[in-house]
């Protein structure tokens, strides 16, 4: 076993557990490990890592704002803040943004903006603010955040959790209709869900979840932390429904792969229920996370990101999905967030992570069964044609074993 590896074991809390690789360096799609070896990385940190492994430009904006000024907190103004709100309000359509660290600070954020909302604007009686969301949902790691998870593992021993949420399955407008009360705030849900398995709803699903919640009052909170930024081929996987929720939130791709940003947007109406001392975060919209987030957004269209995704992602799903093997359960997606579900019955989806590991591409399972497929939206289609033959290759060699 690696050094490094027995070093976190011992220091570090076994909250994880890795693909065991050690790596050193990162460029673009490829990531180096301690004996330069090479992957090709098809993780890239769960979306955080769309632009690419160190990308220049964006090294460069890095660097520059941390020589000029880095953090100041929110007790002052600093002169980049402003444009970079500015810039993620015209890209996605919002009025406000509120800036934070974390995915889960930013869910957290709308979990208050959604119950202050309830409060003063829709009338709903003290304490009585109802949010729903949907079985599989991840959302983050904090004690809220976990209590409104239907994954036992997430919740086991951390207990008791906040009340006010309701859990109805993914993908069945009629439940969200049957959900709600006269006391529901909002319902918090994920286009598409990422840490379930990859789960693609039915086209037109979200746009009769906002139709009901727009009949019933109820804020419609779309958590593209995951599938924002292109991911999915759109700017927001909310457009392939053609919706405009009420609010979103932000995260991963956000950071540029270089630093935590999360964002959460929304209207007027809901932003303004936060007023001084209601909400903050010391680091949340630093001089150096404002930086590099405006330029994030900026590659993204320089680089014409989004709509390589769709392309790119429609190529690679196609080509897996002609891939003949008893292995494979199914194949799912959209744009370059892609699903590859291993039948059980065979191996784990580790096992087969394990050896893709060897023979150069790096990804992770989640749930047990799927593998999950998602490199940087950089990715050229030389690599996916070198991806999918590997995939082949560790395939059947499976099977013959
Ligand atoms: C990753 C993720 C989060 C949590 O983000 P962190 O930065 O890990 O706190 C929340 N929601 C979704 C959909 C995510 O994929």
């Amino acid at each position: 076993m690696h050094s490094k590896i027995e070093q976190e074991k011992l220091y570090g809390a076994h909250n994880y557990e890795p693909i065991p690789v050690v790596l050193t360096q990162g460029s673009g799609v490829l990531v180096w490990d301690e004996e330069k070896n090479v992957y090709i990385d098809m993780m890239s940190a769960y979306s955080a890592v769309s632009h690419g492994h160190c990308h220049p430009k964006l090294v460069k904006i890095l660097q520059d704002q941390a020589e000029k000024l880095a953090v100041v907190s929110r007790a002052f103004y600093s002169n980049n803040l402003a444009d970079f709100l500015q810039k993620i309000c015209e890209v996605t359509g919002f009025e406000k943004a509120l800036p934070m660290n974390s995915g889960a600070e930013g869910v957290e954020t709308a979990l208050k903006a959604a119950r202050k909302w309830a409060y003063t604007k829709k009338g709903i009686a003290e304490n009585k603010a109802e949010i729903i969301v949907c079985e599989g949902n991840f959302h983050g790691r904090t004690i809220a955040i976990i209590g409104m998870s239907s994954e036992a593992q997430y919740r086991d021993g951390f207990g008791p959790f906040p009340a006010g949420f309701k859990i109805i399955p993914y993908n069945d407008p009629s439940q969200l209709e049957q959900a709600i009360t006269p006391n529901t705030a909002a319902f918090l849900v994920e286009p598409l869900q990422g840490e379930a398995g990859i789960i693609v709803p039915d086209a037109g699903y979200l746009a009769k979840c906002a139709e009901i919640c727009r009949r019933h009052n109820v804020l419609l909170i779309c958590d593209e932390i995951q599938t924002g930024m292109g991911r999915t081929g759109k700017f927001l996987a909310s457009e392939h429904d053609n919706v405009k929720p009420d609010a979103v939130i932000l995260g991963k791709a956000l950071g540029g792969g270089l630093l935590p940003i999360s964002v959460f947007l929304t209207k007027k109406e809901v932003m303004d229920v936060f007023t001084p001392g209601d909400h903050g975060s010391t680091f949340g919209g630093n001089p150096l996370a404002a930086a590099v987030g405006k330029a994030a957004i900026e590659v993204l269209f320089e680089e014409n990101l989004i709509a390589h995704s769709k392309e790119l992602g429609d190529y690679f799903l196609a080509a897996l999905k002609k891939i003949k093997s008893p292995l494979i359960d199914e194949v799912r997606g959209k744009g370059l967030l892609i699903g590859l579900a291993i039948n059980p019955s065979y191996y784990t989806a580790r096992e087969i992570c394990l050896r893709l590991l060897k023979k150069g591409v790096l990804t992770k399972e989640t749930h047990h069964t799927v593998i999950r497929l998602a490199p940087p939206l950089i990715i050229k289609k030389e690599q996916i044609d070198q991806v999918v033959g590997i995939i082949k290759e560790v395939l059947t060699e499976a099977v013959i074993k």
